[in-house]
């Protein structure tokens, strides 16, 4: 089985040498099963020959008068076979919904890419949360081909806080996520990972104890030798 280890670098790091270096770092990492994803800025992509590409966004067209978008067709022809979709740093920062999420993963499915699709609640207060989940990956899958799907949970409260979702919880959304995906398509088995504020402290727990076959990792991506550790670790 495969473990995924899928490196988010968001909108960092501010220069192209230092682009360099990381990706200089991360081109040892990962074998055959253990396939580790390296998402940098869109500038940064063809940086490195080395890495399995994977990009934080696209738009949901192959081509067209869409300024400042980057189609799926064009990642693909970089190499780039992942992309992160419904992350909730652009829900947030750029009103990304659910029929604009499922234009994405339509887009991405006809140029045969594979999805990384984030969903999760935004407080542990949530009393909704199996209402939450359930709808943010029905509304956008539904009739949708799982077979190039994985699906990131991710806590929002988790994300870039240091105050990481503990493994017994986890382990309940990732159930949560495996019977709504089951209702959804029976024959497929996407991967899930977890993601919020992994490290190399706590990331086997999520893998080990909470049963994920992943991690997607923030800002301890940027972190050569943390990166690296946290690779090891899994
Ligand atoms: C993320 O960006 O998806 C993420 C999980 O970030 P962090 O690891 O920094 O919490």
């Amino acid at each position: 089985m495969t473990t995924f280890i899928v490196a988010n670098w968001k909108m960092n790091p501010s220069t192209k040498e230092e682009a360099v270096s990381l990706l200089l770092a991360m081109e040892k990492l990962g074998k055959e099963n253990k396939k580790v994803i390296i998402c940098p800025p869109f500038p940064f992509m063809s940086l490195s020959k080395n890495v399995i590409l994977g990009a934080q966004n696209c738009f949901f067209e192959k081509e067209g008068p869409f300024t400042g978008e980057v189609s799926p067709y064009m990642l693909k022809s970089l190499g780039c076979n992942y992309v992160i979709v419904g992350h909730s740093e652009r829900r947030n920062f750029f009103q990304e919904d659910s029929s604009l999420i499922r234009k994405k993963i339509e887009v991405l499915n006809d140029a045969k890419m594979t999805t990384i699709l984030c969903v999760g609640e935004k407080s542990r207060e949530d009393s909704d949360v199996v209402e939450t989940i359930t709808r943010q990956i029905e509304s956008v899958l539904d009739g949708v081909s799982l077979q190039n799907i994985i699906i990131a949970y991710e806590p929002v409260f988790a994300i870039g806080t240091g105050d990481s979702c503990s493994a017994e919880i986890a382990k309940e959304r990732r159930e949560l996520i495996k019977e709504v995906l089951f209702e959804i398509d029976k024959n497929e088995n996407p991967a899930i990972l977890y993601g919020g504020s992994v490290d190399s402290n706590n990331v086997s727990e999520y893998i080990d104890k909470a049963g994920f076959d992943g991690v997607l990792v923030g800002g301890a991506s940027l972190n050569k030798d943390e990166f690296k550790k946290i690779v090891d670790s899994v």
